[in-house]
């Protein structure tokens, strides 16, 4: 879908941490995803720009869907089959990079001491809900949109994780920047032509402007989560997410405690996750939308490179960064873990493996596994690298 208006801007947000002469950077963009070689020449972007290698940056996208998914290695595919669909344009691209690695370049020439750390988790009310919600049995499928049915807004929320988790990085008492994460597709509208940061967006922004704190949001492990119940797609619903979603984050910046900052390190892990074979061929009368689709599963087939997961320490806190759409039942196995411990779990990053789902789900059906590129055998991939970048 060509871009028609832009509604408000879409940021790259991020911090570079420095810790004796590693530097990390966590960068949160608002796009809906980045795959193959987009990812890898952004994530790329970054680590130059902080002199660093690229399994020092952690790129997430934020998932929204009025935004650009761009895979590059699909979009290679699809560029040496005859008429190729829209595309995105690589000067954009080259020109994002480019100002990404000036951004952590000026960063860093500004960069401060950090001295202390705060921790809150706050409950959200009413914004996160499952697209799997078992009635009497049977599996129905709430999008991100499914408040339009009032049978789909009347079943419960189902299974989701209603804590948004924050983390405050501060130097001499005072908050230079907070880090949240919660689990839900942040999307409420799509594929209109409008850009947006969608109401996760509006919320972050919000409170930036309000407290004079640079805020930095990123969606957890929310593959099988979206706002449907509470979500009919109308600008007053959207408000609605976007003032719930403010509030936690609120009360999550009022009830933090500082504490000095002992630690900071970070391991990333390359992780070969197993991949499903297409099950088409990618055929030249079909819709763009279609074509690019299935490009997107060829391309995640044949890919050579693994996948990335990052943890980071941050004193009592810990960072879990994972690939593709990670559906929830991942973030709460790294929280089981170690459950006296305060674990943000951040998805999204590299999306070429799509949703990640444990086996179970490809017996159960529904959305999910239709739209995923990595299959069974999976689960215990990903489960073990968690437990390794963990360290548990
Ligand atoms: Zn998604």
């Amino acid at each position: 879908m060509p871009l028609k208006t832009v509604l408000d801007p879409l940021w790259a947000k991020g911090v570079v941490l420095e810790q004796g002469r590693r530097r990390l950077v966590l960068c949160a963009m608002d796009w809906c995803g980045l795959a193959g070689a987009a990812f890898r020449q952004l994530q790329q972007a970054l680590a130059s720009g902080a002199g660093a290698k690229p399994s020092n940056v952690i790129l997430h996208t934020v998932h929204q869907h009025a935004a650009p998914y761009v895979d590059g290695d699909a979009y290679r595919l699809l560029r040496s089959l005859p008429d190729p669909p829209l595309m995105y344009s690589q000067r954009g691209l080259d020109e994002l990079a480019r100002r990404l690695a000036a951004a952590v370049r000026d960063a860093i020439a500004r960069s401060e001491p950090v001295d202390a750390v705060g921790l809150a988790q706050v409950r959200v009310e009413r914004v996160a809900s499952s697209r799997r919600v078992w009635d009497r049995g049977k599996l129905v499928v709430r999008y991100s949109t499914g408040g339009k049915d009032p049978y789909q807004a009347s079943l419960p929320e189902g299974h989701i994780d209603p804590w948004l988790r924050t983390i405050t990085l501060a130097s001499r008492g005072r908050p230079l920047i907070r880090l949240h994460f919660y689990a839900t597709h942040p999307q409420t509208f799509c594929c209109d032509g409008r850009a947006s940061a969608d109401f996760v967006g509006e919320a972050r922004e919000k409170l930036e402007r309000d407290e004079g704190v640079f805020q930095i949001y990123f969606t957890g492990a929310a593959g099988n989560v979206t706002v449907g119940k509470y979500n009919d797609g109308s600008d007053a619903a959207r408000r609605g997410l976007a003032e719930r979603l403010l509030a936690a984050m609120k009360a999550a910046a009022s009830q933090t405690r500082l504490e000095p900052l002992r630690n900071l390190d970070w391991r990333t892990l390359p992780v070969p996750l197993p991949r499903r074979m297409p099950e088409k061929e990618i055929e030249p009368t079909a819709s763009g939308e279609t074509r690019y689709r299935l490009a997107c599963w060829h391309a995640t087939a044949r890919r050579k490179d693994p996948f990335d997961v990052t943890a980071v320490t941050l004193g009592p806190a810990r960072i879990l960064h994972l690939p593709g759409e990670p559906l929830l039942e991942f973030q709460e196995y790294a929280l089981g873990l170690d459950p006296q411990r305060f674990i943000a779990v951040a998805g999204y990053g590299d999306i070429a493996p799509g949703y990640i789902c444990p086996d179970r789900a490809f017996d159960e059906g529904g959305y999910e596994p239709s739209a995923s590129w990595v299959g069974r055998g999976a689960e215990a991939v990903l489960k073990q690298a968690i437990r390794q970048a963990l360290g548990i």
